[in-house]
């Protein structure tokens, strides 16, 4: 187990924080609000068994409430956070104000400076340079060996190693895009950590857009410039900028940027940043600005493939402790293509409802997670309720279309879910197979092909698919 450090202490702000993203999971949106985002962490401490961490709650009937109610989902959201077993305590805070010093004997919490709030929404996150360095360090959480390579983000996996291993030597700027969920920020705090892995001296910040404008505009308010330009242009090695298409249309911002940037690439300093397009489809960003972006590497990262999306889900639930059957792998990753963050959502979600429960993870307990009905992205239809569909109009159970059998009473009606499940899900011809006791993609492309074929010459065929997407 880690054992505990300063820096580590300095971080529990930040591990409430991620613990309340995990909560966001499980906890219904106006009971997170009244129940949980109200707590405050006082107290951490690390004990033989894992960590005892004490949270005190606004009054006697909330902490009270708390305790029976979420108690368990909070613990398990902050071992999933501290990868440490925790156990909680519930306090009642002081009413009066900075009492909370007084209230607990609070051993290394004076080294925290910041207040212990739950997560205000992302503005308003503005303080003074200088005031908060543990803030601009990246995530220990990310590197580059928890990140799950496949042809989707292959080449902007191996742009974040070169840029790693050899700052501002080739790759400078290098630019990372994608939709939202594919590991951006992932690779972003992994390319950080390598190079402060390799080398511990090296001055790395990690920041996102919104805070370099915020600090900005605090600067400016408080006649700091200097200081402000002082950090961001001579401090860092390497700056690590997430989520860029926030400064565009906010022309002080992309100024500083604009001299900021020159003033870190003429010194050799390596500037990563990403974004959620490609730098000439970010709307109202000045031309000079994108003509930096695009002098070194631009890497897109697409939509992993099914392998890579179960390869991603075994990797978290390995490194969480979960047990998570193939079966349900297969099926969550079949069901959300687009976004690794729903994904790992989901995962979180069972994972909760495993341990509230007691009972192991289950492919009947992830389907009623994703409610069995909720069909496949981009479809109306569920490959479950096709293959009921079809079930029911041959009068056949849903385990003989799964089966091997080859009589055509049977392996028609197989042929023909497999050709509306293709039809009406979109899913490829791999993934199809998987809903058919592990069949072969080949078998899958012959049964859509043939009964494509069939439907313009075999009016029984045609009338049983008619009848079949009526039962839909
Ligand atoms: P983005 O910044 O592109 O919106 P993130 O980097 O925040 O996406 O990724 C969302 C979540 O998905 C993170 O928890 C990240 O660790 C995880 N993730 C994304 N891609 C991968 C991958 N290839 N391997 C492992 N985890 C991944
Ligand atoms: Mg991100």
């Amino acid at each position: 187990m880690n054992h505990s450090t300063h820096s580590e202490f300095k971080r529990w702000p930040e591990l409430w924080e991620s613990a309340c993203r995990v909560l966001e999971q499980t906890v219904v949106q106006n009971q997170l609000h009244a129940w949980i985002l109200p707590l405050e962490l006082s107290e951490v401490q690390e004990s033989d068994h894992g960590l005892r961490v004490k949270m005190s709650a606004p009054n006697d009937f909330s902490a009270q409430w708390v305790r029976d109610h979420y108690q368990k989902a909070i613990e398990a959201a902050l071992t999933q956070v501290t990868a440490s077993p925790c156990e909680l305590q519930f306090l009642v805070k002081e009413a009066r104000a900075g009492a909370r010093e007084d209230a607990f004997e609070l051993t290394e919490s004076r080294a925290t400076p910041a207040p212990i709030q739950a997560p205000a929404p992302a503005a308003g996150v503005v303080a003074g340079p200088g005031s908060r360095s543990s803030h601009d360090q990246p995530d220990p959480r990310y590197f580059f060996e928890n990140f799950v390579v496949g042809a989707s983000n292959q080449f902007a996996h191996a742009s974040a190693i070169a840029v790693a291993e050899h700052p501002a030597r080739q790759y400078n700027p290098l630019f990372l895009y994608s939709p939202p969920g594919l590991g951006k920020t992932h690779l972003l705090h992994a390319i950080g950590n390598h190079l402060i892995a390799m080398n511990p001296n090296a001055r790395v910040a990690y920041l996102s857009a919104e805070k370099f404008v915020n600090e900005l505009i605090d600067s400016l308010q408080h006649r700091r410039m200097p200081q402000f330009r002082a950090k961001y242009r001579d401090s860092y090695d390497m700056i690590l900028i997430d989520d860029i298409q926030f400064i565009a249309k906010k022309s002080t911002s992309e100024e500083e940027f604009f001299h900021t940037f020159n003033a870190l690439h003429s010194s050799k300093r390596q500037i990563v940043v990403t974004s959620d397009r490609p730098p000439k489809e970010i709307e109202g960003l000045e031309e000079r600005v994108r003509t930096r972006f695009e002098w070194g590497l631009v890497a897109d990262i697409s939509p992993p493939e099914i392998e890579t999306r179960i390869a991603i889900l075994k990797s978290k639930a390995e490194r969480d402790d979960i047990y998570l059957p193939d079966d349900v792998a297969t099926f969550l990753a079949s069901y959300i293509k687009s976004n690794v963050r729903e994904l790992e959502g989901v995962l979180i979600r069972l994972q909760a409802q495993a341990s509230l429960t007691g009972a192991e993870i289950s492919l009947e307990m992830a389907k009623h997670e994703l409610r069995t009905a909720v069909p496949v992205e981009g479809s109306n239809y569920t490959i479950e309720s096709i293959q009921n569909a079809v079930a029911r109009h041959f009068h056949l159970k849903i385990q003989d279309l799964k089966s091997s059998a080859r009589n055509r009473s049977v392996s028609l009606p197989r042929q023909i879910a497999m050709y509306l499940i293709r039809k009406y899900t979109g899913l490829g011809f791999k993934e199809i197979g998987l809903y058919f006791g592990g069949k072969d993609h080949t078998t899958i492309l012959h049964a859509c092909a043939k009964i494509e074929s069939n439907l313009e010459t075999d009016q029984p065929i045609r009338d049983a698919v008619e009848a079949i997407q009526n039962l839909l």
